[in-house]
């Protein structure tokens, strides 16, 4: 870690790595949150051709660098490089933070899953124990997210995703952490929900996953993994559905990064006025 008040030497080096990663606002959120902790660190985004990411890594890290966070499509890639992962990365099968403890040795961390309950429970004052959850989507996102998701004691979570396969794989791989079900969008059948969370990538494409109309509980919660400068469809379709709340990722994205750097330099960053100012 750096001594943030040696102002003599270069800034430590951190950088995100993606393709694309042009869109990506992980540089402005960790500037805000070295100004804010008065930490000296230079946060760059640099995208990589595929087949590049070993590479990329290896002279990121020969060259200086102090810490990675890793995006579409490398999670998965940088999971493969490291021998050593976080307990919540060990299962999740993909890594979005990698730190370098000693030269040469990597591990690897998946912060998602606390940034997506911090955001609900912290950020929102939202609950998942005791509360029965709806994840849609089987993808990487969905994976990173479900260990944090089930330690938090819901009554029951299921899982529903377009390749009904993908579903049921992911939930006998998380069973032994509580009660987890798989399936495709017909097999919710009656069930209600209290709170339903999109990990799917429907709404890049502007779509809504095909959700039986009646499984948001009444004043149920919706939270899309997506954001952006518009409510994303999801979000749309929550309130549309007489969601209580119905948030995008936006805090999530905030809330991993904040995690991330907290790994990195020991210091947590207050996220609130940070998600203020890019939502402004
Ligand atoms: P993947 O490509 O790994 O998985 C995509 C998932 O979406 C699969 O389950 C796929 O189903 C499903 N899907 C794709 N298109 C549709 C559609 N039109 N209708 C229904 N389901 C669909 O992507 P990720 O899991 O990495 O990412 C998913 C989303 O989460 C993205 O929108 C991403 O931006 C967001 N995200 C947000 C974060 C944040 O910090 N806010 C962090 C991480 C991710 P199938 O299996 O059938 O192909």
């Amino acid at each position: 870690m750096g001594d943030p008040f040696d102002f003599g030497a270069r800034p430590d080096a951190y950088a995100v790595m993606g393709n694309p990663i042009g869109h990506s606002r992980s540089p402005q959120i960790h500037a805000a949150f070295a100004r804010q902790t008065g930490q000296r660190i230079e946060y760059t985004a640099i995208q990589v051709d595929p087949g590049g990411f070993e590479q990329a890594v290896g002279n990121f890290f020969a060259n200086g660098g102090k810490g990675l966070n890793v995006t579409v499509p490398f999670k998965q890639e940088a999971w493969k490089l490291v021998r050593e992962h976080g307990p919540e990365a060990e299962r999740a099968g993909a890594v979005n933070t990698l730190l370098q403890d000693s030269p040469g040795h990597l591990i690897g961390r998946n912060t998602d899953g606390i940034g997506l309950v911090r955001d609900i429970l912290q950020n929102h004052r939202g609950n998942i124990e005791g509360r029965r959850l709806l994840l849609v989507g089987a993808g990487g996102a969905a994976r990173g997210v479900l260990q944090p998701l089930l330690a938090e004691k819901p009554q029951r979570l299921v899982i529903a995703n377009r390749s009904p396969d993908r579903a049921i794989e992911l939930a006998h791989d998380f069973a032994d952490l509580g009660e987890v079900r798989g399936g495709g969008f017909t097999d919710i059948g009656n069930e209600s929900f209290d709170l339903i969370i999109n990990a799917s990538a429907a709404s890049l494409h502007g779509e809504v996953p095909p959700l039986p109309e009646h499984c948001l509980a009444e004043g149920g919660w919706c939270y899309d993994m997506m954001y952006g400068a518009e409510p994303t469809p999801f979000v749309r379709w929550g309130l549309e559905h007489g969601a209580g709340v119905s948030l995008d990722g936006l805090g999530m994205l905030v809330e991993q990064a904040a995690e991330s750097f907290y790994l990195w330099r020991g210091v947590r960053p207050r996220t609130g006025p940070v998600i203020e100012r890019l939502r402004a």
